[in-house]
């Protein structure tokens, strides 16, 4: 972008973050966080500010789609509203930026431009009631009769279900004996055209995200072969790129939410007294609040990063490391900050008309969609433990000079000398092997932020963070109870039975 749009661009977001709040100025949190038609409604008066176009290509009528540009809109967002940030998230990461890689012309223009122009809204859906995580056997299929493709199945928790215009629907094609083949293909269905209409069959009560409309929906479309997905190389591919490009926006959103719980939290244990003392004054209360404010410079580190790495035009299907890594660490810390945010709130954390009452519901989702944590972290640790192997690493100690990332930090990460691995280790090893090599990764990030010139306390004060939870992640992969859990558990296990036995 020249710099004439990006000055636009600056000056688009700081109008925005005034008449953003000057909108929220006279919503009580607890109106918007209960009732989802306000909240709703609430939505179409933001989208009216036409924010998307922050995440749109000038030759579509945005302001550029800069990454760094479009990481702070999100930011500014999840500091006021998570849901807001995820309805901006949505938007960028699972359409447009698919649209704007994959979509063919003239239906790749004129989408961005209504996008742009007239704040329309866009969503995917990959997800299936009986293929959620294990989505690549998603059943949705898609068969071509002449310039047609006729797709159906059922979909749900896509998000703003019933209200976006434009979604990015993931299949399967049907071959020549309509059997689904193994690939997946990804079309642009348009819900105001004839026989794009997707029949929304229930409206989800989700427990938090009150913006966000979700639901369960019937495809029985009609779509054109002009909205079909065009992908470089296989459409499985295609898919990773987007989920890759999506998960490493997440800091964007983690970002201004962490944000805003410090923010809140410093503000309220400063004014709150305990006896004689402020909560402030408290090494225990310090204590979380560093927790939370590691946290705010970690998921910095993320955003620095993912800013000069996940450029559109860039393949980023081979950089789940990275992805995952991203986006499992930021939403666990998301997550980790509500809930410390909630107990020095005390009281008042548990009600709906704060911020920080909604923030532990709202966060939740973030571990779960877009790769469950459990298993983004095992994949990171499947994948370090066979590159380990490549390269004959005896430890992982042994293994960090021998990788891009690491090497650059072996004197800052506390790696203990014995994780290493005689047999294939089992799928709970991976797990806890994968968070201690995601926040490895992630002690560089931090170090590269701070040789842009970010406070170096700060830096500092992370890197011990991220340092105790390799600590506690060592800990826990040394002493995996394997035998511990059983299914059918009641026989012997209730404890006034067993007292009244005794007692006759
Ligand atoms: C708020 C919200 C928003 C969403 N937004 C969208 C959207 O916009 N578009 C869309 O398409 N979908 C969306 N989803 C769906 C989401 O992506 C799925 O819920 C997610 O992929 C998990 O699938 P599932 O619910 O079927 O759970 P399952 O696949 O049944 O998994 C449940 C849990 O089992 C465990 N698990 C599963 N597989 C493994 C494994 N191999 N190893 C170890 N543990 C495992 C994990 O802990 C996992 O969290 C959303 C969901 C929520 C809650």
């Amino acid at each position: 972008m020249n710099r004439m749009g990006n000055m636009l661009c600056e000056d688009f977001l700081k109008s925005f973050e005034s008449d953003l709040d000057t909108l929220l100025k006279d919503r009580k949190h607890e109106e918007i966080a209960s009732d989802r038609a306000k909240a709703q409604n609430l939505l179409t008066e933001i989208a009216q500010l036409k924010p998307l176009k922050v995440l749109i290509p000038e030759d579509c009528n945005g302001l550029g789609g800069e990454i760094a540009d479009c990481i702070r809109l999100l930011s500014v967002a999840s500091y006021r509203s998570l849901a807001l940030s995820l309805t901006f998230g949505i938007n960028w990461a699972l359409c447009i930026q698919p649209v704007q890689k994959f979509g063919q012309s003239p239906v790749r223009e004129n989408t961005l431009k209504d996008m742009a122009d007239n704040g329309e809204l866009g969503g995917l859906m990959i997800t299936e009631p009986g293929y959620g995580t294990d989505a690549l056997n998603m059943k949705t299929s898609a068969q071509r009769r002449g310039d047609v493709f006729s797709i159906k199945g059922t979909k749900h928790w896509g998000g703003l279900t019933g209200r976006a215009k434009y979604w990015v629907l993931t299949c399967r094609e049907m071959d020549e004996k309509n059997n689904l083949t193994k690939d997946v293909s990804m079309f642009l269905c348009d819900v105001s055209q004839p026989g794009q209409n997707i029949k929304v069959e229930e409206l989800y009560q989700n427990a938090g995200l009150h913006m966000i409309p979700y639901g369960i929906n019937q495809l029985d479309l009609k779509i054109p072969v002009s909205h079909r997905m065009l992908p470089e190389s296989t459409g499985i591919r295609m898919m990773l790129d987007l989920l890759h490009r999506s998960r490493m926006q997440f800091p964007g959103m983690a970002l201004g939410f962490v944000h805003r719980i410090l923010d809140d939290a410093i503000d309220y244990c400063e004014g709150r007294i305990i006896g004689k003392s402020s909560l402030i004054s408290m090494d225990q209360v310090q204590q979380r609040l560093n927790e939370i404010q590691s946290s705010y410079t970690i998921i910095s580190a993320l955003c620095h990063f993912c800013s000069r790495t996940s450029y559109v035009d860039s393949d980023l299907s081979t950089m789940s490391f990275e992805a995952n890594a991203t986006k499992a660490v930021s939403t666990d810390l998301m997550q980790a900050s509500a809930q410390a945010g909630v107990q020095l709130f005390g009281g008042k954390g548990y009600k709906l008309d704060e911020f920080i009452g909604r923030a532990i519901m709202d966060s939740r989702p973030f571990q779960i969609f877009e790769g469950s944590n459990d298993v983004l972290f095992t994949q990171n640790g499947t994948f370090i433990y066979k590159d380990m192997r490549r390269k004959k690493a005896e430890s992982f100690k042994d293994y960090l000079p021998e990788n891009k990332y690491f090497k650059h930090v072996v004197s800052q990460a506390c790696v203990p000398a014995d994780i290493l691995f005689t047999d294939r280790p089992s799928q709970v090893e991976l797990y806890h092997f994968g968070k201690i090599v995601s926040y490895v990764f992630i002690i560089g990030a931090l170090q590269e932020l701070g040789q842009s010139g970010f406070r170096s306390d700060l830096i500092a004060s992370a890197t011990a963070y991220l340092n105790k939870l390799i600590q506690y992640e060592t800990i826990s992969l040394k002493n995996i109870d394997s035998k511990g859990f059983v299914v059918d558990y009641q026989t012997n296990a209730t404890w006034h039975q067993i007292a009244s036995t005794l007692a006759v």
